[in-house]
């Protein structure tokens, strides 16, 4: 499929609905070999992208890899959601640029519902009653990464579809330094409205992701909290990672951890927040006067692989177990195989069985992995 035309790659077939899930005998959450819970799924539903994001991209138009009809996409979700997994997130690429994206979520949507039509409790070592064998799931988290571009129009349709929250991709709060990493003119205003907009649809508090390279956007820090702290967002720094399309990581750009939290500190003492689930990522962080959330996201400088609970589906339909992984597992060829919903959840549990005990940034040896973030989902 690598290489297809657009005309290939994007199918306008609509989704089917009623996403009644068919019984499978699959049994038992995901669970790797390193006894890791599987609970977290990110679904990229495309690889093109309408920001051209100087540390992401090279700057060259277009998508390397194929998109899947969004109903394969839904039926791929239900498997997953029938072994467990409680959150599932779509993004790319840019996710809102898929036409239908809020029908996939309505559909999604539709899985919580399906657990109040079937009691049966999840069955297997691990369950969770949540979950139902018939795959349904009834407090199913469905969120979006999206760089906010076209938010603005599309806000109260998600949210209607049922869409739970949004996470929106900010690199500055300065116009013009936005628009200079975005390249795209005017972004910055575009972005703000689809914020402002999310959070009066009622998808807030809003995240707002920020990912910190020294010497390009650490300016920004200060202004940040500013912001965070009037528009009521909840905001994160990511550590850089490699896994941009063109080689401009060193372990020079990263701000750490321990750093940033000394800079945050001088703006405004902060104070340590618990955490909200064992899986998150994020040490989360408020200030002494209780206004504004912030958290730092350091897979680099303090990395959290031992509590990974993520798994990744790419826009032409491999599964990914680990953001640094060197293979792809073709999950979609099982389904264009003609693949029953059991098959599909038998290659899942085989494949999660494989996932990597962690990532090895930083380490003689490093590889980059096989894509770079926007080619797998971020
Ligand atoms: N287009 C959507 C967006 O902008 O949020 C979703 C895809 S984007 C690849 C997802 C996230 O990955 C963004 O927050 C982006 O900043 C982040 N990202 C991209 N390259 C990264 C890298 N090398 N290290 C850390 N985060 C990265």
């Amino acid at each position: 499929m690598e290489g297809a035309s657009n005309q290939e790659r994007v199918s306008t077939q609509a989704i089917p609905t009623a996403a009644a899930p068919a019984l499978f005998s699959g049994a038992g959450r995901l669970t790797d070999s390193h006894g890791r819970a599987i609970t977290d799924l990110r679904v990229s539903v495309t690889d093109r992208c309408n920001y051209r994001c100087v540390y992401c991209r090279t700057g060259t138009d277009g998508a390397q890899y194929s998109e899947l009809p969004l109903a394969d996409y839904l039926r791929i979700i239900r498997v997953f959601v029938s072994l467990g997994i409680e959150k599932v997130r779509l993004t790319g690429g840019e996710p809102l640029l898929r036409r239908d994206l809020t029908s996939l979520i309505r559909e999604v949507a539709q899985l919580r519902t399906s657990y109040a039509a079937d009691s049966s409790p999840f069955d297997g070592a691990g369950g969770d009653s949540r979950h139902s064998a018939r795959g349904g799931s009834s407090n199913l988290d469905i969120a979006v990464t999206t760089n906010g571009h076209l938010l603005a129009a599309q806000a109260q349709s998600l949210r209607d579809a049922g869409l739970s929250r949004v996470t929106v991709s900010m690199d500055a709060v300065d116009p013009e330094v936005f628009a200079r990493i975005t390249r795209v003119p005017g972004s910055y205003d575009r972005v703000l409205a689809g914020v402002r907009a999310a959070q009066a649809a009622g998808l807030g508090p809003v995240k707002v992701n920020c990912v910190l390279l020294r010497g390009f956007n650490d300016d920004q820090i200060v202004a940040f909290v500013h912001f965070a702290r009037t528009e009521g967002v909840i905001l994160r720094f990511i550590e850089f990672m490699p896994l941009e399309e063109d080689r401009i990581w060193s372990p020079d750009t990263v701000i750490g951890y321990d750093e940033l939290k000394a800079r945050l500190n001088a703006v405004r003492p902060l104070v340590p927040l618990p955490g909200n689930a064992p899986g998150e990522t994020a040490q989360r962080f408020t200030f002494d006067d209780g206004i504004g959330e912030i958290g730092i996201i350091a897979p680099v400088s303090r990395a959290f692989c031992g509590a990974c609970s993520r798994v990744r589906l790419t826009s032409d339909g491999k599964i990914r177990t680990c953001l640094f992984s060197q293979t792809d597992h073709d999950l979609y060829s099982v389904l264009h195989r003609g693949g029953s919903d059991d098959d599909l959840a038998a290659y899942i549990r085989n494949v999660i069985a494989q996932k990597e005990a962690r990532h090895h940034i930083g380490e003689p040896g490093f590889l980059k992995p096989s894509r770079s973030m926007v080619h797998i989902g971020g």
